[in-house]
């Protein structure tokens, strides 16, 4: 729902986040840093095939837009090289297998990996909400001295089981909600639609539309029964199969509260008292409007706050900007 922006200059940031895998060791005794595990397995057979001309940096900061054709190709490879060396099915089946085995090892994301990544996350995006969802908070709490608790995720946009690897690569990773993360994305992959990519454009595509209900009287909204505020995309379909698989229409419904007392505050407040308000504290006119509406700069980042992107639409549809 909302693209994830990079820290500008990206290459600093790259910087920070391979010191970030560089100071992390494997669990085992003679832990090895990443970089050295990957380049000790590819100098090995298949792996001198399969990633050949691919360095470990291309492949930790391969770009959102590349990553599927990145995956064809060593998927391809990876095919090919069972069907050189055996046979039968089996025996295809059982190279395939035992290679991402070795691949999963190697970026292996769980354990040593997931709290300095998660705090590179949070240190360098200070991350708000979910990128998928914009409804929940995934923010770290301190629960007493010692401990936090972390309403923090980070989901692998290509499912790191399938492609072991593409798990620590940074621009496959989105900060994300408990709900969207395990329990409605899962496996699930939107070809080229990841909020890391520079093509990704849900915000400027899909819009929330505002509805009055046909049973709401004369215009006169009751509460928040009596609208609807369904996701709607202009001119194409490509955020379909996302906003299905996010439940986005129907978890948004149970919001629609936050629409109906923007629309109480429109109807308390027209521009002729915002104007009267105005010349009593000589306050100007925007930002009174945006002290009464909440309303959302052009510029801000709709990830620093819970539901702004809904705020922002249906601003738009109330005319309010
Ligand atoms: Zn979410």
């Amino acid at each position: 729902m909302i693209k994830l922006k990079y820290p500008i200059p990206q290459k600093k940031l790259e910087c920070k986040y391979l010191k970030s895998l560089f100071s992390t060791k494997f669990e085992s005794k003679n832990g090895k840093i990443v970089k050295k595990k990957f380049e000790e397995l590819k100098s090995k057979y298949p792996y001198d095939v399969i990633f050949f001309d691919i360095s470990f940096e291309d492949i930790i900061f391969l770009q959102p837009e590349n990553m599927k054709c990145f995956i064809n190709k060593i998927e391809l490879r990876i095919i090919e090289l069972s069907k050189i060396n055996y046979k039968t099915i089996e025996k295809k089946k059982k190279f395939i297998y035992e290679a991402k085995e070795e691949l999963k090892e190697v970026f292996k994301y769980e354990n040593k990996f997931q709290s300095p990544i998660s705090k590179f996350f949070e240190k360098n995006f200070q991350t708000r909400t979910c990128y998928f969802c914009n409804i929940h908070f995934v923010n770290k709490y301190k629960i007493d001295d010692e401990n936090y608790r972390n309403e923090f995720t980070l989901d692998h946009y290509y499912d790191k089981a399938t492609y072991p690897y593409l798990a620590l690569s940074l621009y496959n990773l989105i900060p994300s909600c408990y709900t969207c993360n395990s329990k409605l994305k899962k496996n699930e992959e939107f070809q080229n639609l990841a909020p890391s990519s520079q093509r990704y454009d849900f915000d400027e595509k899909v819009k929330f539309k505002l509805f009055l209900k046909p049973s709401c009287d004369n215009l006169h909204i009751k509460s928040g029964d009596d609208i609807d505020i369904p996701l709607k995309e202009q001119f194409s379909d490509i955020y379909d199969k996302y906003i299905k698989i996010f439940h986005l229409n129907e978890r948004y419904k149970a919001h629609k509260n936050i629409v109906f007392e923007m629309i109480q505050r429109a109807e308390l407040y027209p521009e002729s008292r915002l104007k009267e308000l105005q010349n009593l504290t000589g306050i100007p006119f925007q930002q009174i409007k945006k002290y009464i509406f909440n309303l959302i700069d052009e510029n801000d980042d709709l990830s620093k706050k819970p539901f702004s992107k809904l705020i922002k639409d249906i601003s738009e549809e109330l005319e309010l900007i």
